[in-house]
């Protein structure tokens, strides 16, 4: 007996990626669920930037208007996470918060990444307003001012370069990442960046903002933001529970997937911060409408077999 489905394609995730997924799908026909936890990585900035024709909306501003264009088209919205994904015969099983489940023909994985940060007083409380990791997302607003970059790895050198860019002001705290190479050192010392050798205790914030990195050995330097680099962590559960292994490198862990998001598991299709850790909102946009049409392709050429062999009985059964 085949598989009663209840949707074409089920997206995880309502992010960039997974929403451009959707309307792909939906305008195109299919029926698609989304099912979201709601919690977006840029949730806690206030505005996201470098997005086209949105400049400088609210990250949550955004995704209701996401979902509220991708219901317009028709897709449906589960809240809440999806806990476990198996194989069923021509498909997948989706299982959500409360033990409801959904039975699709595809699957789009758009759950995006943690940020893992450094264990310092004070990150955690500020991060995403004047706590940082990316010039591209945040670098405009603090151009000019005092930046001081925490080291706990070698990417804390490029960023200081990045930032070094838009602030002639920029300190990097050595802490607990390895010790520069003489060649970095060189170019640390050509481009001003002051190098602070110490661990770092604590950012000390006042009004809701960093001001100051403070060390162990007592010392304080003012700072109006703190670059981080935190580990990124593919939120990969399902993948992982449907055989998928995920791919190593320096900067964190994520799903390896072709250029239209296809990855190594049939039927499995991953896109935005999962299947690339330096994505931004308008690129995992880009990836998510990418996979919704390479998907949409993939089930025009299953129906469009199906069909021939629809045909072909047919006129085996009207010859007999
Ligand atoms: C502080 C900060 C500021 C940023 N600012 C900018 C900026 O200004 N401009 C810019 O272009 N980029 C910015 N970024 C990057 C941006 O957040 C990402 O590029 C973007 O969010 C990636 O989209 P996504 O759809 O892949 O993932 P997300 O937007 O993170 O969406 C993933 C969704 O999946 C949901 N989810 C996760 N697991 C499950 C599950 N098991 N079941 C159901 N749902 C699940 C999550 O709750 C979330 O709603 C910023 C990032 C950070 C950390």
């Amino acid at each position: 007996m085949s598989t009663e489905f209840t949707h074409d394609v089920a997206v995880i995730g309502g992010g960039a990626a997974g929403l451009s997924a959707a309307v792909a799908l939906a305008r195109s026909l299919r029926s698609v669920v989304v099912i979201d936890a709601g919690e977006p990585r840029n949730a806690p900035s206030h505005a996201a930037h470098n997005v086209l024709g949105r400049e400088g909306i609210s990250p949550l501003e955004l995704v209701a208007s996401g979902r509220r264009e991708a219901e317009q088209y028709g897709a449906e919205f589960r809240d809440g996470r999806a806990v476990a994904a198996r194989r069923i015969e021509g498909g997948f099983e989706v299982e959500y918060d409360g033990g409801a489940s959904v039975r699709v023909r595809r699957l789009l994985l758009a759950t995006g990444l943690i940020d893992e940060l450094p264990d310092i007083p004070g990150v955690k409380e500020h991060w995403g307003q004047s706590v940082l990791h990316c010039p591209y997302c945040h670098g405009w607003e603090v151009r000019g001012q005092r930046i001081g970059v925490l080291g706990t790895s070698d990417h804390n050198i490029h960023q200081a370069f990045l930032f070094r860019q838009l602030s002639e002001d920029v300190m990097l705290f050595l802490n607990s990442m390895p010790e520069p190479e003489d060649a970095a050192w060189e170019q640390l010392a050509a481009l001003d960046i002051n190098v602070v050798r110490g661990k770092v205790e604590r950012l000390r914030g006042e009004d809701d903002a960093v001001r100051a990195v403070v060390l162990e050995d007592g010392n304080e330097y003012q700072v109006d933001a703190v670059v981080v680099a935190p580990c990124f962590i593919a939120q990969a559960d399902l993948y992982e529970q449907l055989g998928g292994t995920l791919t190593e490198m320096p900067l964190g862990r994520f799903i390896e997937a072709g250029p239209m998001g296809e990855t190594k598991i049939p039927g499995v299709w991953a896109a935005g911060n999962l299947s690339n850790l330096g994505s931004m909102v308008a690129s995992a946009a880009g990836a998510g409408v990418l996979a919704g049409a390479a998907i949409n392709a993939d089930l025009v050429n299953e129906d469009t077999r199906a069909a021939v062999r629809a045909r072909a009985d047919a006129a085996v059964a009207n010859q007999g």
